[in-house]
């Protein structure tokens, strides 16, 4: 079997959605398990909604589920017809009724719990796949939604559950193997889950990616594909830099280190359980069916370029922590870390000098409770609007002077550099500068790692037997 995951705007209105079935279609005799996000904008607008609800306005939140109720009914009568469409509608306003019901009592609580977040942020998903199943089925294709809610289980962390990998692999073999047993196409919603007990969760934005290795790796599958709005992994974010190119294949330690420093195309934990089974990912586009794409695999050729790609992390804060003297009692660093620990907020980038360290996380994680508990330090300042810049590659481990050539392309666009630091892993060198520099750093070292002279084929730089790693490690 195979899974193939469809993101947002690969699902977005009716051309869409037939785009998608004739993907399908074509990996019909591979036994796939279809895993889809919600219609494009749907989760944000799911959000909105929760939000306009808890904060009194009911109408407002009311008028934005009738909107996305005519918008799939739309897309609906647009891509089905007769039974297929009349079987499809009641489904649809099921789930739209339960929804508003939501909203509603939302609205009475006046308040948005992570709770309540994930089970309306859940229906986007359940549209949809109830929408991509019908679509395939109405083509002739044996085909049935699957509720991930009873398939992807996880603990009860809302907003970001943690799957339990044992339960849900065992209720993905009680529900998908029978399917798979007849050629059957399961579609199910990615992102949602439920905890043991039945109540809904989310494993975190952009999590339909996860949800589909989780599948793969639960049931062994061929391989994974996520099929997406470009031609696979670039060597930067084309909306950052139009001159991106397309990256033919890429080793699973450098494609899960461009996730994890923002490359929004492969949700940061995606890889892991495709690692763990040694599993083949595919990136694609929806749009170009029959482009090569991006293989993500164990081991991949080295090409004769230094960086393999950049990548971004926008939203990040600085929470610079100073101690109490000029002289870092024992334990600061540990007692610090702690209070980051406790708070479950994670940190991308330490950077420690003796008076004082800086730490670079998620800027919605710096919450005012995790700044009021780091207030027994002497000094406390965050920096928000930040964010870390990861240049990326196989190439890094001992070449010379590629630190100097980032930071000198950094230098010469202007930019500011914060923070440094060049991971244990030695594919990466990852630094921080203020947000809205990142268009300008990205293009300037897009321009000089990929189309200057650093980018020449060069293996004079490979080490010579008998050469430590961390000897050759020379920033
Ligand atoms: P989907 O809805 O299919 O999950 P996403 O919007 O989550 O799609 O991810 C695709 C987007 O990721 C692209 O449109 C692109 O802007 C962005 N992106 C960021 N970095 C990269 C990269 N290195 N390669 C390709 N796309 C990237
Ligand atoms: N629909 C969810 C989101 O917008 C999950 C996903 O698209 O992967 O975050
Ligand atoms: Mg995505």
């Amino acid at each position: 079997m195979i899974v193939m995951k469809f993101g947002g705007t690969s699902v977005e209105d009716a051309p869409a959605i037939e785009r998608v079935c004739e993907i399908v279609r074509s990996r019909a005799a591979e036994d796939p398990v279809v895993v889809v996000s919600a219609m494009a904008r749907v989760t944000d607008q799911l959000l909105a909604a929760g939000q306009a609800a808890a904060a009194g306005d009911r109408d407002l939140a009311l008028e934005s589920a009738r909107s996305l109720r005519q918008r799939h009914h739309r897309t609906a009568s647009e891509m089905l017809s007769g039974n297929h469409l009349a079987q499809l509608r009641p489904l649809l306003d099921s789930n739209f009724n339960q929804l508003e019901e939501l909203l509603g009592r939302i609205a009475g609580a006046q308040e948005l719990s992570p709770r309540n977040s994930d089970h309306l942020l859940s229906f986007g998903e359940l549209l949809s796949s109830e929408m991509v199943s019908a679509a395939i089925a109405a083509r002739g294709l044996a085909c049935e939604q699957v509720d991930a809610r009873e398939c992807l289980m996880t603990d009860g962390s809302h907003t970001r559950a943690v799957p339990l990998f044992d339960a849900t692999k065992a209720r993905l073999e009680a529900r998908l193997r029978p399917l798979l047993a007849r050629h059957a196409i399961a579609v199910m919603g990615g992102f949602i889950g439920a905890t043991l007990d039945g109540t809904p969760t989310t494993i975190g934005r952009g999590g339909s990616d996860y949800s589909a290795s989780i599948v793969g790796g639960a049931l062994d599958a061929a391989r994974i594909e996520i099929w997406t709005d470009v031609p696979g992994m670039l060597t930067t974010d084309p909306k950052l830099c139009p001159e991106a190119e397309l990256i033919p294949e890429i080793s699973f330690e450098e494609a899960a280190e461009l996730a994890s420093f923002g490359a929004k195309v492969l949700h940061p934990a995606t890889l892991l359980p495709a690692i763990e089974k040694n599993i083949p990912v595919y990136v694609l586009n929806s749009r170009d069916a029959a482009g090569a794409g991006t293989c993500i695999r164990a081991h991949v050729e080295r090409n004769g370029r230094p960086v393999r790609a950049i990548a971004a992390k926008r939203n990040t804060t600085i929470v610079n922590v100073a101690g109490e003297r000029a002289w870092i009692p024992r334990g600061f660093l540990r007692d610090v870390l702690a209070v980051f620990d406790r708070h479950e907020c994670q940190v991308d980038i330490v950077s420690s000098s003796q008076v004082s360290i800086s730490l670079a996380v998620e800027s919605g994680s710096a919450t005012p409770e995790l700044l009021a508990d780091l207030q027994r330090f002497t000094q406390v300042i965050c920096e928000p609007r930040q964010a870390i810049v990861g240049v990326v590659g196989e190439n890094l481990r001992g070449r010379q002077g590629i630190a100097a050539s980032v930071f000198g392309s950094v230098a010469a666009a202007g930019v500011n550099v914060r923070m440094i630091s060049q991971g244990a892993s030695e594919i990466n060198i990852a630094f921080v500068i203020h947000d809205e520099d990142v268009p300008a750093a990205v293009r300037s070292l897009h321009k000089d790692l990929f189309s200057g002279a650093q980018a020449d084929e060069d293996q004079s730089w490979m080490p010579s037997p008998g050469m430590s790693r961390a000897g050759m490690n020379c920033l």
